[in-house]
């Protein structure tokens, strides 16, 4: 009897993580369609990291303009080895 209970505890657990998995892809579906979505309208460009050679995209990265070009950066601490260097 007690084996029962367990095996019912256990199928209710079991059925509640499916759905939330189900509830999770449907999201991530939903998510990605509209990331798609954006991405046809403004594609967006990777700029490298000069210093430490990460790819960022220009906006959430920080920028330098020096001798006419623009270099972009992943972080300050890069920004900063980078003024050192010059
Ligand atoms: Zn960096």
């Amino acid at each position: 009897m007690t084996r029962l209970l367990l095996f019912a505890i256990l199928l209710i657990v079991v059925a509640r993580l499916f759905w939330r998995l189900v509830d999770a892809v449907i999201a991530g579906a939903a998510r990605g369609e509209s990331a798609a979505g954006s991405a046809r309208r403004a594609p967006v460009k990777l700029v490298r990291d000069p210093v430490c050679g990460t790819f960022v995209p220009p906006r959430a990265a920080l920028s330098v303009t020096a001798g006419g070009s623009t270099h972009y950066f992943c972080s300050e601490e890069c920004r900063r080895k980078f003024d050192s260097r010059q």
